[in-house]
Order: C-alpha cells, then structure tokens, then sequence
C-alpha cells in the first residue's frame, strides 16, 4: 500500500512552545481555521467502565468490521494542512490485532509525514503492545483521577453492570503505573489527564504528585462537563473549579509542564476572580492553556463507519461521511454552514483566544452571545 505523497519531515517533540493541538497556531498562520487535526475512534471496545468516560454510552462488548484503512489513510493524505492525529476509543489497544493492524500502521504513516500523534489509552493492559508503539508515537494520553487504588476501583468501574472484584482493579491500577514509569524510562512521552471534578476538585494536588512519580512529563487539566455517562454526576461550581486550579497551581511541581483545556474561564468575562485567574495562568511558568480543536481544527472520524463529527461525545449528529468526501470538504461545510459553529466561532488575539467549547457554552453562557463579546485587557 503506497499511500504518502507527502516529503517526510521529521517532527519535534511537543514542548509548551510548540503544542499543534491548539487551533490557534494555525488560525493565526491562515488567517481562519483549517482542518490540521484527526481523531480517529478505532474501538468501542473497553476493559474498565469508568465513572466520567465521555463516550460510555458507544461502548459495546462485540463491534463490526472498519471500513478498509486504506481509505482512512488516503483520506488523510489528502488533508492539506495535517498536523495531528489523535487514536481515541474505548481502548484502543484492547485487542492485539487492533494494534498490528490498524494503530502501527496509521503511527507509522504519521511518523512519515512528520505529523504528531496521540493515542488516549488506560495503559492497564500488558506492557507489549504499548511497547511496539514505541518507535512512533509522540504523546501517550493517559487518564489520571486517583489517589490509591481505592479510587480507581470507585471511578474506573462504577458503570461496568457488573460487580468486578477489588483484586482485579488493583491489579490493574498497578499495572497502569508500572506501564507507566517503564513506558517513560524507554523514552514514550507521557501526558496524564486529570479531570476536575466532584471527587477529584480537593486531591489535585495528591493526584499531580503521584503522577509526576509516574514518569509523566506533562499535566494536563480539564474540568469534568455533563455528557453522556456523566449526566448524572454532581456539577461543580465555578468557583470550586477556580479554587481547584488556584490549588493545583500553588503545590505543583514546576519542571512538569501543566495544559489546561476547555476551562469554562473567558477574557471577555467581567468576573474579577475569572481575570485573576486567566492572568496567573499566562503568568505562570510551563503552564499552557489549549484552546480547544474540537470544531476549530479537528474532526472525529468512526472508523467502522466512516461518519465525521465534531467530537466523539457530544451529541451533534455527524455531518459528513469519508466513503462520499474527503476531510477537507466535509470540514469547510462544519466551518462555513453549522449553525453551531457560527455560535462561538470568535477569537481575540489580545487574549489567545479562539471562543468557548460547544458544551461549555451550552452549560454555562446559555444566553451569551461571545460574537458580540471582546477580551478584557488582562
Ligand atoms: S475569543 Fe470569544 S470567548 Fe475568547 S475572550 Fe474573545 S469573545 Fe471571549
């Protein structure tokens, strides 16, 4: 199969300086957003049920056959201005098979073309099959939201249906952070995502130390939203979440770098106690906010399918499919005709930023109108 048309380039690693998630790199480089990012949902296989998952309702115990790869990497031949490309799931390492076949071979066409890569992965299973992805892959994404195995037993099953036994969720919990320091000493980057939620908002601090003694280099934060499995789930308030982060910033380690995401904090907010935290975000050494890619410069595409969405969560209908268009198309319909998009679609280079993310937007500036809005100085 002779798919790459592109020069290969080898591509640095990602650095606080240089993270290509963020659409505002390449808004500022084309003057509006291009598509320079793809999901790829390669399973809804999982072997853990966790409490937050954000795609919990998708996942199933026997899936179809994927539309063939060669389409899938041909599609992403053809998007011009390709930069990344994330593997997402369930877990997509669940079966060996999915490893051999589909995530070494799409890695390695990343790594040819010098695009950056990410796999989000529970990294509990035997440390082989994370091991052959070694050689190509530029960002391990894991999930962290624990202080002891107690709470990874309470969080990582509590919607498996079924009781599971405490020994086996221990066995896994030290498997993950085992996998993890080994995976670190062979050189795999690894970025640990915590989420601020009910359970976690109070043990940030905790949850960073033990992830720094996991081999991680790098934190990433993002507050837990309402969707899907975590409806039901008891809502912080913004200023619990503001405090949550004020905390985790006092106490961190400051060699690690720290990315929040989706952060339901704007520039154009008059709240002082937003601003003053916004400005100690930017002040702060190796501390970055990520604008959010999803719509901006990314699409999910579902690799039994072939549909395209927004995000593999939210529950916006898909609106394209790879069989009939190429990427590129399919995402300058969202760009130019969603009326979704055209909701937050904002930016304000005063204050990096790129407008809200659909969900928070949803939940907590219902009737904010961002167009009409501009950054406060900070
Ligand atoms: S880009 Fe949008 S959300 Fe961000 S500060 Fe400006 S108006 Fe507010």
């Amino acid at each position: 199969m002779k798919i790459l048309k592109h020069k290969s380039v080898a591509a640095a690693p990602v650095s606080p300086k240089d993270d290509p998630w963020d659409p505002i790199v390449s808004l500022r480089e084309f003057g509006h957003h291009v598509l320079t990012s793809v999901e790829l949902t390669v399973t809804n296989l999982c072997n853990m049920r966790c409490e937050h998952c954000a795609v919990g309702d998708s996942l199933v115990l026997k899936e179809p056959e994927q539309i063939p790869l060669d389409l899938i990497l041909r599609r992403l031949d053809e998007v011009e201005h390709l930069r990344t490309i994330s593997i997402t799931g369930g877990e997509p390492t669940f079966r060996k098979q999915m490893v051999d076949e589909k995530i070494v071979p799409i890695l390695k066409y990343a790594k040819e073309r010098g695009i950056r890569s990410q796999i989000n992965s529970n990294l509990t299973l035997d440390y082989e099959r994370y091991e052959k992805l070694l050689p190509y892959l530029d960002v391990m994404h894991i999930s962290f939201n624990y202080t002891n195995e107690q709470d990874f037993y309470e969080v990582g099953f509590a919607n498996s249906g079924h009781p599971v036994k405490k020994e086996v969720a221990s066995k896994l919990y030290h498997a993950m952070m085992e996998n993890s320091r080994k995976l670190s000493e062979a050189g795999m980057y690894i970025s640990a995502e915590s989420m601020i939620n009910y359970r976690t908002h109070d043990k940030l601090p905790m949850i960073h130390k033990l992830i720094t003694e996991m081999g991680c280099q790098r934190h990433e934060v993002h507050p837990m939203y309402a969707s899907n499995f975590a409806k039901g789930l008891p809502v912080l308030s913004l200023n619990e979440m503001r405090q949550a982060i004020h905390s985790l910033l006092d106490e961190r380690n400051k060699e690690i770098w720290m990315l929040f995401g989706t952060l339901p904090f704007y520039a154009c907010n008059d709240n002082e106690a937003d601003r003053a935290l916004l400005k100690r975000l930017r002040q702060e050494p190796m501390v970055t906010v990520r604008n959010d890619p999803d719509g901006r410069n990314r699409v999910n595409v579902n690799m039994f399918t072939g549909d395209v969405f927004v995000t593999d969560f939210a529950d916006i209908p898909s609106f394209g499919n790879v069989h009939e268009e190429g990427l590129d198309d399919i995402f300058a319909k969202w760009l130019n005709d969603h009326p979704l998009n055209q909701k937050v679609n904002c930016y304000c280079e005063a204050a990096s930023c790129c407008g809200p993310n659909l969900l928070v937007a949803d939940m907590y500036y219902k009737d904010i109108d961002f167009k009409s809005r501009k950054a406060i100085t900070l």
